[in-house]
């Protein structure tokens, strides 16, 4: 799209109705009322209500957060599963106009310490769970910062001091409706901060606007997945990137939400799925294997789930076809934290054979309404979208971040001088639209000169009944720069990895140069606080030694 330079076009002549987070939740309150919300919870047992039962307590929370002096534009944190009082907190916090940052429990204390006072949070709101973790900050939070644990008075944590105060005491006593203020639709809402690999961690700071827009886009691209007979779990926490959407765009929807609190083993998760009839689950990779476990000890897959939408990391096609097995299909998506964050989601092609539906669920999949991407060689120069040129994927878009949180600098290098946010990503585009990342910029291994994705050494690995888990890195080479070596999980620890087998397999899909190295065999990878691969930390684990073998 170009921009008009000189005529201004004519004004239409429609209100201008907010588009907002309140207006969410009035509007499913009031048409999808009966949609339920199931939890699970830390106290233990299943919490059941519905939309309008959650509209009411959110009412409550948001005049109790007035109360306690929360305003507009101050910043409120959350520590905390996937549960009701977390949802009830996305909407009272960003419908009196403060802003809901929601902090991920997996990160260190010191970098946890150090968002929260970037953040300049005024209030932390935290499950029992994460009551010691609090404690052990409460010196590194700000002085007058409340804090509030999400339970009530008979489940106070020993440790908690008196003026820690339960949320069901909180809202207690408050009226169950409210008159949302009017609230301009670029408003700040929500803020999370990303695990950032190099550098301090960055703030996207989400507007009512985005996250409006974007699960609108959500539904409109993936239509099958909501909608009044479905039942969606996030496994995607709360606590990153909004559970991708979820919170929004279900009540938006009227599809029901099931939340899995603390337990996201497989047999916890199987179990959570059958009684509560999950329709379709989201999350990263790395927690499906559980459950594919799980599965296929019990032979069957939990009655209703029919689809799992995957994301975060590239989808391995070993995870594709196991799911299949049991007729459950996948859609694979991709985003980022600085977009909201889905960018990108594959599409079912109607009455597709077994085959081909594992094929299209292999790459990134097509844009969202909204989202345009471009990719560019080093020069910035735009790529054809022919599915064989590769360059940095740049996007931009209503949910996408124009800039970070307070951190002038790092957002100026973000962004191309036509303000296309960097991905970081390297990827291909089809003629067809369709996304393939082909790895991080920093990931691929450039070896005598060519590229190796790290992403295809990975894929063909785990394609391999010995390999649970994958991870390529570089290590530098005297000779060729890089080469790629392998890190595997075994899927049977006694048994181990094949190697002779497993690198035999590989070398059917690749070129001599391109196969590893060497494969080291551990018994588990590093993961990141969102559940990803750690390179970073895998890389500073793997030393290889290539002397001077040339
Ligand atoms: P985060 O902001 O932590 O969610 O991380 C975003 C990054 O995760 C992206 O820039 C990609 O590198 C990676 N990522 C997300 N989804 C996928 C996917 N489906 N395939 C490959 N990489 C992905």
């Amino acid at each position: 799209m170009t921009m008009l330079q000189e005529t201004p076009p004519l004004d239409g002549q429609m209100m201008q109705g907010a588009l907002s987070i309140p207006a969410i939740m009035d509007y499913a309150a009031d048409v999808h009322g009966g949609a339920r919300i199931l939890s699970a919870t830390v106290e233990g047992g299943l919490h059941d209500y519905s939309l309008v039962d959650a509209s009411k307590r959110i009412a409550r929370l948001a005049h109790a957060l007035r109360a306690m002096g929360i305003g507009p534009g101050d910043r409120v944190a959350t520590l905390a599963w996937n549960g009701y009082r977390h949802f009830e907190l996305y909407y009272a916090i960003a419908g009196i106009g403060a802003v809901c940052h929601t902090i991920n429990p997996r990160l260190f204390p010191e970098q946890i310490a150090w968002i929260v006072n970037h953040a300049e949070d005024r209030a932390l709101f935290f499950d029992l769970t994460f009551a010691p973790l609090v404690d052990g900050l409460a010196e590194h939070l700000p002085r007058r910062m409340q804090r509030v644990f999400l339970s009530d008075e008979a489940h106070r944590p020993e440790t908690c001091a008196e003026d820690v105060l339960a949320y069901e005491s909180l809202i207690e006593g408050h009226p169950d409706s409210i008159d949302w203020p009017d609230l301009p639709e670029t408003a700040a809402a929500g803020l999370c901060y990303t695990s950032g690999t190099t550098g301090d961690p960055k703030g996207a700071l989400y507007s009512h606007r985005s996250t409006v827009l974007h699960a609108m886009s959500a539904i409109l691209g993936i239509p099958q997945a909501f909608g009044s007979a479905k039942r969606i779990l996030p496994v995607v926490p709360l606590f990153h990137v909004n559970a991708w959407g979820l919170p929004y765009a279900c009540p938006l929807s009227g599809t029901d939400l099931v939340f899995p609190g603390p337990h996201l083993d497989g047999k916890s998760l199987f179990d959570l799925m059958e009684t509560t009839g999950t329709t379709g689950a989201w999350g990263v990779p790395t927690v499906w294997a559980g459950l594919i476990e799980e599965i296929r000890q019990r032979g069957r897959k939990p009655k209703a789930l029919e689809m799992l939408l995957i994301g975060g990391s590239a989808v391995p096609p070993a995870m594709i076809s196991a799911l299949e097995d049991f007729d459950i299909r996948t859609i694979h998506g991709w985003g980022m934290t600085e977009m909201s964050p889905i960018g990108t989601c594959t599409r079912p092609i109607a009455g597709a054979s077994r085959e081909d539906r594992i094929a299209n669920a292999i790459p990134q999949g097509k844009r969202l309404f909204g989202l345009e991407m471009k990719i560019v060689g080093e020069d910035g120069t735009p790529q054809p979208h022919d599915g064989t040129a590769q360059g940095e994927l740049l996007v931009r878009g209503p949910a996408v971040v124009n800039g970070y949180f307070n951190a002038p600098d790092a957002s100026k290098a973000a962004f191309d001088a036509e303000g296309w946010f960097r991905t970081g990503d390297v990827a291909r585009i089809d003629s067809a639209g369709r996304l393939q990342i082909v790895d991080r910029t920093k990931d691929l291994i450039k070896s005598g000169g060519e590229w190796i994705s790290s992403l295809d050494l990975e894929n063909l690995a785990t394609a391999h009944p010995s390999v649970a888990q994958a991870a390529a890195i570089a290590v530098p080479h005297p000779k060729w720069d890089e080469r790629p070596v392998l890190a595997v999980v075994p899927a049977d620890k006694e048994k181990g990895v094949d190697e002779a087998d497993l690198l035999a397999q590989m070398a059917r899909h690749l070129a001599k140069w391109q196969m590893p190295d060497a494969v080291i065999t551990m018994d588990s990878l590093p993961m990141t606080a969102t559940g990803k691969i750690s390179k970073k930390d895998l890389r500073s684990r793997i030393n290889v030694d290539f002397g001077d073998d040339t």
